[in-house]
């Protein structure tokens, strides 16, 4: 495996815990990818009772498509941290904010 160093926003905190990334309320993903053309909500749920075993690693924003928040420059996160939370039958990016 090649490793890569980038900056990205991290995932504060994830109220998503029937996610299988989620462990203690947080994201232990490599990185997410938030939005699509209807909602800032996460692409990279996965809904499931297997939980990751990687509980220290904290998750990164790799994309986010929701051009339409404030924080999006260029099909990208630029926050210094985002948080996500279950929202109706919704799992979104709390930190949206409109321009
Ligand atoms: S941020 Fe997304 S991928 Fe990470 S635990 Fe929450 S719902 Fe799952
Ligand atoms: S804060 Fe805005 S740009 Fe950042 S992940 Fe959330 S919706 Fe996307």
């Amino acid at each position: 495996m090649k490793h890569m160093t980038l900056d990205m926003p991290i995932v504060a905190e994830c109220l998503a815990n029937e996610c299988a990334y989620n462990v203690n309320m947080n994201c232990h993903a490599r990185a997410i990818t938030v939005g699509n053309s209807l909602h800032a909500g996460c692409d990279t749920f996965l809904s499931g009772s297997v939980h990751t075993r990687e509980a220290t690693r904290t998750a990164g924003v790799g994309a986010c498509k929701s051009a339409e928040c404030k924080f999006n420059e260029d099909f990208e996160c630029m926050a210094d941290s985002i948080k996500v939370a279950p929202a109706g039958k919704e799992i979104n990016c709390t930190t949206h904010s409109p321009r």
